[in-house]
């Protein structure tokens, strides 16, 4: 319930103005979001590789309603690719984006072009882009277009939702040699017709989408908070007979910071998802959805207005 409240609140634009403009104690908003410029990423990006982390990292913003705005996006990730490539980090720091920020709900082929844009900056600073997934109506799009773009870029990673009733075909289709795919829970509000509603079916149908992929023949990106499904995603590495560096965990940026050292100090590649940009209001409501106990912090700094 409140969950659906907090989700319907991140749709509202008004709202965004608002909390965006309010003088919101820094503090909130840095927990979860690296800063609101290119350098802030890199900054962030360099902290965490030197604790032996890996990063993906996502220039905030969805739903783009006009091209300047798309080609605005686009930019800023050439941009951030090639600072990326003249600071030595694209071993280890690849791109997350979303395809509503490049224009899908505009134009797709808009999007496609600056996404295969992104593709091209990414494979010259020798790292690669992963294609986030957003709400249940942009699934096909999304998945049609990532099959476009692996013709010349076939390491573009793909993300499913495990919510949704039909990823685990989807885990099928995509399990192939290769195919670098990232396995969530999902964090939108999607209607019983297409998604598991129960935290513990979702859960199920998790395991069954790790199964597939972990025994499949792509590369797995296991990426949840749930001390359950990490310890579950550990057994099947030694089950299937997986080497360290044939899948990885990954999570997000102020989320279990702890955890993310322990597994990289086990030997696992821990990939920290870190967003950064002026557009955090969608974002943070996901992630106060996720978690009441962040609704009360977020409450206290508003109040603290620091
Ligand atoms: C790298 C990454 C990329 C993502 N990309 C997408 C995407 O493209 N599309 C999309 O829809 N969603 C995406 N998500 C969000 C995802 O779908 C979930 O909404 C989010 O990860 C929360 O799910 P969870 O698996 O962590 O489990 P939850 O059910 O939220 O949490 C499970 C358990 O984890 C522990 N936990 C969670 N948060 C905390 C905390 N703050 N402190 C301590 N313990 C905690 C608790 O034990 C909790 O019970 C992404 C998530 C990650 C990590």
């Amino acid at each position: 319930m409140l969950r659906s409240v907090i989700l319907a609140a991140s749709r509202s634009a008004r709202l965004a103005r608002l909390v965006e403009t309010t003088p919101v104690s820094r503090s909130v908003v840095r927990r979860f979001v690296a800063g609101t410029a290119t350098d802030d990423a890199l900054r962030v990006t360099r902290q965490l590789v030197s604790d032996g982390l890996e990063v993906t990292l996502d220039h905030l913003g969805e739903d783009t309603l006009t091209a300047e705005q798309a080609q605005a996006t686009r930019d800023e990730y050439v941009r951030l690719l090639g600072a990326l490539e003249g600071a030595g980090l694209g071993r280890c720091a690849e791109v997350s984006a979303k395809l509503s920020a490049l224009g899908q709900k505009i134009d797709v082929r808009l999007a496609v072009e600056h996404a295969r844009a992104i593709c091209v900056a990414a494979a010259a600073a020798g790292t690669t882009v992963t294609l986030d997934m957003e709400d249940h109506t942009t699934t096909d799009s999304t998945l049609e277009i990532l099959a476009d773009l692996r013709k010349d870029h076939p390491d573009t990673g793909a993300v499913l939702q495990a919510y949704l009733r039909r990823t685990e075909a989807d885990c099928r289709e995509l399990a192939t040699a290769g195919s670098r795919v990232r396995l969530c829970k999902g964090a939108y509000d999607e209607p019983e017709s297409v998604a598991y509603q129960s935290a513990l079916d979702v859960d199920k149908s998790y395991v069954r989408c790790m199964n597939i992929l972990m025994s499949g023949e792509g590369y797995p990106m296991i990426a949840t908070h749930d001390p359950r499904l990490i310890a579950i995603a550990e057994d099947r590495a030694r089950w299937f007979d997986r080497a360290p560096n044939e899948f990885e965990f990954q999570m997000l940026y102020g989320v279990r910071p702890d955890e993310q050292r322990r597994l990289a100090g086990d030997g696992y590649q821990m990939r920290v998802y870190v967003p950064y940009g002026t557009e955090w209001y969608g974002y943070l409501m996901r992630r106060l959805a996720e978690r009441p106990a962040n609704v009360a912090f977020f409450a206290r700094a508003l109040g603290s207005r620091k």
